[in-house]
């Protein structure tokens, strides 16, 4: 067994050593402190059978992200007379054996509300209570504590932005500076008969060599395709989601500048505004049980979608025959980011827009491929876009042709991510089935051969779409959100 008494610091998501509560606590009054993560195979390791590279519930960009995540937070820890500690197994299997191996005294997590880890924490609690180890785990990955906004409104989260807005306020500790630095860590004891490793890389995880193909594929871009290829938001999303960046000290520094200039912008649209988005689906997705489900979900529209898989797979796969749409996906497979209205175009398409595929479907391909995949923001925005909650005028649509037109005339965006219409004109990249055979053939791409024909008519499937959603929510109504599966087969 280790040698004299620890405490365990062990990280899920707050990937850093900037304003982390529970790593600070886990460094007092300590002789040893250990710095664990655990690889869960099943969120890391390939799955031959996914649709895409990756595990079973990531695609390899966000498997890759958090490789680099770790290897920084790792870096960072030397740098401070620490390491981390990586261990694989199964996560609270792993945990206890380190528990009890090193003798540890103190164990400090972050808090974290997903499901996942509600679970996982009680396990990791009730021994911990057993054992004697006193327990520290802090809320730090939001700007308030989902479980007080829930208290102050009653016991129930509050339902629209704007009364999650009011209610929160400021958020307490947004008057004195938060603890950034750290000079100085513990040593890490004896690890005794536990598997330490380091950071694998990505070909260590049995991935095969991308950065060697990454590097022999690598080709300087043609033109230049920088004015759209430049994001108009801060592309942080996925520091967020895995807390190498903690959303509250992103929020100090964003009242900083607010001090120091004449005129900002406010909420629900300015950088503070959309940090409170994050933290409103935090808060309604604790406090909502069923949230990231239809059927028993009380804030959730009863709908008969349908589980047509190739509509799903045509989607999934950017093969719809809507080039705007497709774009999107392919974006979403390459690059594991889009834009919000992006995201906006293509939830809406699958769902109540044309497809009329269940929203938890899309919500999966979403789930496994984003690198910001976040338990809370993707469901809530999935319950917003699909008109299942938050927001009901399901006669409002995304076109799947004129609404990327209003942004990209030219469909520089789409030439980008789907070479094969890069010489169709401008005229037909939006809707290019009714180019004239001639002018697909100049253009080297037939409809229908090279690039499909659309999956679906747009006008007759969303007017269809539309009148479904009418029929669904006249019989939501009439029966008071009591509806059961019997009553959505009558309508499907
Ligand atoms: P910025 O505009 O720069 O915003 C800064 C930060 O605010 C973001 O990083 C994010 O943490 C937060 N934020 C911004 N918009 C929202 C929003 N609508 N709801 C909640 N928080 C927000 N975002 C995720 O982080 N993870 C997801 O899994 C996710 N799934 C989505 C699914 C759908 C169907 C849709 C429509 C949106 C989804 N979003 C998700 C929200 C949003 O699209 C992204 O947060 C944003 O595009 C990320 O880019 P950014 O960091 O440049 O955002």
């Amino acid at each position: 067994s280790g040698s004299g008494s620890g405490s365990l610091m062990w990280f899920r998501k707050g990937l850093r050593i900037h304003d982390n509560p529970a790593l600070e606590r886990a460094a007092q009054s300590t002789k040893f402190l250990y710095p664990v993560f655990i690889i869960d195979p099943h969120y890391m390791e390939p799955d031959p059978n996914a649709f895409s590279p990756g595990s079973k519930r990531a695609g390899l960009n966000r498997i890759r992200f958090l490789l680099q995540s770790l290897a920084d937070l790792d870096l960072n820890l030397r740098k401070l007379g620490s390491r981390l500690l990586v261990l694989k197994g199964e996560p609270s299997q792993v945990l206890l054996r380190c528990l009890k191996e090193w003798d540890v005294k103190k164990l400090c997590f972050e808090y974290d509300t997903e499901p996942y880890y509600q679970a996982l924490d009680i396990k990791v609690k009730d021994y911990a209570s057993i054992a004697g180890i006193e327990v520290y785990s802090p809320v730090s990955h939001t700007l308030f504590n989902p479980a007080d906004v829930i208290q102050k409104n009653g016991g129930r989260p509050p339902l629209s932005y704007q009364s999650f807005v009011k209610l929160a306020g400021q958020p307490s500790w947004a008057s004195s500076p938060l603890s950034v630095t750290i000079s100085s860590l513990p040593p890490v004891g004896d690890v005794g008969g536990c598997e330490i490793s380091e950071v694998p890389t990505i070909k260590e995880l049995g991935y095969g060599d991308i950065e060697q193909e990454w590097v022999a594929a690598f080709e300087k871009p043609k033109g230049d395709p920088s004015s759209f290829l430049k994001p108009a938001t801060t592309t942080l999303s996925p520091y967020l989601k895995f807390g190498c960046l903690s959303s509250r000290y992103f929020y100090q520094c964003l009242q900083d500048v607010y001090r120091n200039v004449k005129r900002h912008t406010s909420p629900p649209v300015s950088l503070v505004g959309q940090l409170l988005w994050r933290d409103f689906f935090y808060t309604v997705a604790f406090g909502t049980p069923n949230f990231d489900r239809m059927t028993g979900n009380r804030i959730c529209k009863q709908i008969p979608w349908n589980d047509n898989n190739e509509l799903l797979v045509a989607w999934r796969d950017a093969r719809t025959g809507y080039p705007w749409i497709d774009a999107v996906m392919i974006q979403l497979h390459k690059w594991g980011w889009m834009h919000h209205l992006a995201r906006h175009s293509v939830a809406c398409f699958l769902t109540r827009g044309d497809l009329f595929v269940h929203w938890e479907k899309g919500r999966d391909v979403f789930e496994r491929l984003l690198i910001d995949s976040d338990w809370a923001i993707n469901n809530g925005n999935w319950l917003w876009l699909s008109c299942s909650s938050f927001f009901y005028q399901y006669n409002r649509i995304y076109s799947p042709i004129s609404f990327g037109k209003k942004y990209d005339p030219n469909g520089d965006y789409i030439k980008h991510f789907l070479p094969i219409l890069k010489d169709m004109p401008k005229e037909y990249i939006y809707e290019p089935w009714t180019a004239p055979l001639s002018v697909q053939m100049k253009a080297k791409c037939i409809i229908g051969k090279d690039y499909p024909k659309p999956v679906v008519p747009h006008d007759s499937a969303s007017k269809e779409s539309r009148r479904k959603m009418a029929e669904a929510y006249s019989l939501n109504q009439k029966l008071n959100g009591k509806v059961s599966e019997e009553d959505l087969k009558k309508l499907r």
